[in-house]
């Protein structure tokens, strides 16, 4: 069992000042591992007095010592592996092998990609008769969801840290044990008490404690776009910066001349790989209208190649979804999509079988979709998939950026001048050409409603600085 039933608070494991506490439920066995507490507005304002009080010292803290206290945490991290590992599975739901080769490693990117950020960003810089000095935004807040519990936490802690923001953290409800390992992990490092705190509980109390809170300047929130628009509301009221990583509706165009089992292949993966809980999943597949049957067939074909099951079976690729909640959520989806005449080209609602507990969906494909129907717009954060056919490439860019979202995007095909035309005219935070490599430096972040600001590497630790306009002074910017 996991239990913890304490936040971590100025330096220290405190107990919660409320008795509300909270099971978190294995989503494959459907038993609980483990409790946590349910914090108070009172225990975030200890975090947040905690993170106030930091931010003079851990604000003057030189690029040096933030540097080996993110390098401090990366060992610190690998020292860990196995049991991040293994609380990502038993949390989420994550297959072993995606939580050991996709979350445990994002998670140690970001420390050691920021650290290699950190070491050439120029904090201060001569511009004619006056210089700029970028400096620490003051006490962040950090709100993140369940569906990559390192990763999104990482991300944020480690640009907090480059940038010397001292912070308060409230991890997802749903996942929180990976973020207390974390904790522990960030102590050992040596970072300054007040300077990193992590508050348990609910998003109505903590999540909204943090976004008013007026003692916090800067709110760095990944999740829906729903709550996202509260607390940007919220953050009005104090006049607070926000960055918002929020949710997608990815396309993926699939040009004439692409491998179409290539293709078919790489639509499936996204909505396969963390059984489609993917912020940038690719869930609008947007093919040749020439290629209808035989992508559809290539489509079918792939789907046994990412089995779904029991998260420790080390072969298999897709596990159940987070919650219970969720997967009434993605049924209602797959009732919806029938419901509006698309054609399910395989899966549907139910469980699959053999898998009658835990909280597993078939891999779904709808066809016959036009993007106009709710499968097509709205987030459905599940392994479900709609294919959409155009007419000519024009036709193809005009339904890819018929969304209200702008994540991420997708093309496969051969000619690099079409690919090339295609990643400039999708409008998208991040665009993948033929499945590439992603770099964990690279910004991240949306357009249009699925976010405002960037994170990773030196574009990440910006978000935590204000820039300072100094004129007058004669000693020139120092790096
Ligand atoms: P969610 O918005 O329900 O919750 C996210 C976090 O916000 C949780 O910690 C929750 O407790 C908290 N929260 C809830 N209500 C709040 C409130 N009123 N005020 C402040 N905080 C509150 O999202 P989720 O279900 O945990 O995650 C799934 C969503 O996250 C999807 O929409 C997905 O696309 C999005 N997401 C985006 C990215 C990205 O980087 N763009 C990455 C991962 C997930």
């Amino acid at each position: 069992m996991y239990t913890n039933l304490k936040h971590f608070i100025n330096g220290e494991w405190v107990e919660s000042t409320g008795n509300e506490t909270e099971d978190v439920i294995n989503p494959a066995t459907e038993e609980s591992i483990g409790q946590i507490s349910l914090g108070t507005k009172e225990d975030l304002d200890k975090a947040v007095q905690a993170a106030k009080a930091a931010l003079p010292t851990f604000s003057r803290t030189s690029r040096e010592e933030r540097i080996e206290m993110l390098e401090k945490i990366a060992k610190g991290y690998e020292k860990r592996k196995d049991e991040l590992v293994q609380v990502m599975t038993d949390e989420l739901g994550a297959p072993l092998k995606f939580s050991e080769e996709v979350h445990y490693e994002m998670g140690l990117a970001h420390f050691k990609k920021t650290a290699e950020a950190l070491k050439d960003y120029k904090f201060e810089e001569d511009y004619g008769n006056y210089k700029i000095i970028k400096e620490t935004i003051g006490v962040s807040g950090l709100i993140t969801p369940w569906n990559f519990p390192t990763n999104q936490t990482s991300t944020k802690i480690a640009s907090a840290i480059a940038a010397g923001s001292p912070m308060v953290l409230k991890p997802a409800e749903l996942t929180p044990f990976a973020a207390m390992i974390l904790a522990e992990i960030i102590d050992e490092a040596g970072v300054p008490k007040g300077a990193f705190n992590l508050v348990n509980g609910t998003g109505s109390t903590i999540g909204d404690g943090i976004s008013s809170h007026p003692d916090i300047d800067f709110v760095s929130f990944t999740g829906s776009a729903g709550v996202g628009e509260k607390i940007m509301q919220n953050a009005a009221k104090t006049i607070k910066k926000v960055a918002l990583e929020l949710g997608g509706k990815s396309p993926l165009i699939v040009l004439d001349d692409a491998d179409i089992e290539e293709a078919a292949k790489i639509a499936v993966s996204h909505i396969s790989l963390n059984s489609g809980q993917v912020c940038t999943a690719a869930t609008r597949i947007i093919i040749p209208e020439s290629m209808k049957k035989d992508f559809g067939e290539a489509m079918k074909k792939a789907v046994p190649s990412f089995p779904v099951g029991d998260p420790l079976d080390k072969n298999v690729v897709t596990g159940p979804l987070v919650a219970k909640k969720q997967w009434d959520r993605v049924q209602s989806y797959i009732e919806k999509g029938i419901d509006e005449g698309a054609t399910l080209l395989t899966g549907g609602t139910g469980k699959p079988d053999g898998l009658e507990k835990g909280y597993y969906v078939k891999p779904t494909i709808f066809t016959d979709v036009s993007n106009d129907m709710v499968i097509a717009q709205e987030e459905i954060f599940g392994p479900v998939t709609t294919v959409i056919t155009y007419k000519d490439l024009d036709e193809a860019l005009e339904i890819a950026n018929d969304t209200v979202y702008g994540l991420a995007g997708y093309v496969v095909g051969e000619d690099q001048e079409t690919l090339d035309y295609v990643a400039k005219n999708i409008r998208a935070g991040q665009i993948v050409v033929n499945d590439a490599e992603q770099d964990r430096s690279a910004p991240f972040g949306g357009f249009k409603q699925s976010g405002i600001g960037r994170e990773w590497g030196a574009f990440g630790i910006e978000e935590y600085l204000e820039p300072k306009s100094v004129f007058g002074v004669k000693v020139p910017a120092k790096a």
